[in-house]
């Protein structure tokens, strides 16, 4: 269980409003990826990816092809 250890001392260092849940799948996120997928779609990646449309990411991202 070492490495859950691990973990649970990185998430003490972070603040916790940089935690978002997903409203899909009700997981907590905190890495930089998953951050911005939320700011742009409302979803972590996974769930963005299944539910959003790819018109809507390509809108949100601002993809011209
Ligand atoms: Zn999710």
């Amino acid at each position: 269980m070492k490495e859950k250890k691990r973990i649970e001392a990185l998430r003490r260092q972070l603040p916790e409003e940089d935690e978002i849940q997903c409203p899909n799948c009700f997981q907590f996120f905190y890495d930089q990826y998953n951050l911005l997928c939320f700011a742009s779609l409302g979803y972590c990646l996974l769930c963005a990816n299944k539910k959003v449309k790819i018109g809507t990411i390509k809108d949100k991202y601002h993809v011209s092809n």
